[in-house]
């Protein structure tokens, strides 16, 4: 899917134009916006494949963009944030983002983001023919089934793992707060679910990450929460 659209959402010009730039020569088709409004009227317009979006707008605050684009659309938003400051993020991400960049970031960084959020368009859209099972590297998940599996092995979970496990991979390739998947899971977020959240990530990971150090199907973002990677 290297024919991607791609919008960019950028005021500042030396960052918009490094990040066309990069698009240009990875061979990816790009809109560009330097406001909200601009950037909604073209996010419905052409219907971009991904979108690039710096948080802090002229007009506008990015997350605003995110509810906006959300109320007709589930287009794979990456938000770009100049602020070290991670509350920014998880609201960006609780608002419906997919993942994050943050300035300054290298070029590098850009385009495995994007890599990431083009297979998780291309898992969406082959999962679309069966959605009842789920496989991604050695692990399955037979959703009408209750099952999950592990190299061929069923994997003997707690239901609360099973959740959780469950969440994960139907937002692979996604950045979940710690709020969104405590919600999801108990319908509330205290401060102990989060704790609990560990909890229960540590055992799961025990049973799924044959090397606890580098973790490669569940990865940790610190403060923020979890993501489900695509694993070949
Ligand atoms: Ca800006």
């Amino acid at each position: 899917m290297n024919n991607a659209v791609v919008l960019v959402i950028e005021d500042d010009v030396p960052v918009r134009n490094l990040i066309i730039t990069t698009l240009k020569t990875h061979d990816y088709k790009f809109l560009a916006a330097e406001n909200g409004a601009e950037a909604i009227m073209m996010a419905s317009s052409h219907n971009p494949d991904v979108v690039f979006l710096d948080l802090g707008l002229p007009d506008m605050d990015g997350t605003d963009v995110i509810r906006q684009i959300r109320s007709w659309s589930n287009m794979p938003i990456i938000v770009i944030s100049a602020r070290s400051d991670d509350t920014d993020k998880i609201e960006a991400l609780d608002a419906g983002a997919d993942d994050y960049l943050t300035k300054p970031f290298s070029v590098e960084e850009l385009l495995a983001r994007l890599r990431v959020t083009i297979r998780r368009l291309s898992l969406m859209n082959s999962e679309s023919s069966d959605q009842s099972v789920y496989k991604n590297g050695k692990l399955t998940i037979d959703y009408s089934a209750g099952v999950a599996c592990f190299g061929g092995e069923e994997l003997k979970l707690t239901s609360m793992e099973y959740k959780l496990l469950c969440l994960l991979s139907r937002n692979t390739g996604k950045v979940l707060t710690h709020t969104y998947i405590t919600q999801n899971i108990w319908g509330r977020s205290w401060d102990n679910d989060i704790a609990s959240l560990r909890v229960f990530m540590t055992t799961l990971r025990k049973k799924i990450e044959p090397e606890a150090d580098s973790p490669k199907y569940i990865q940790t973002h610190v403060g923020i929460g979890y993501r489900m990677l695509k694993v070949d």
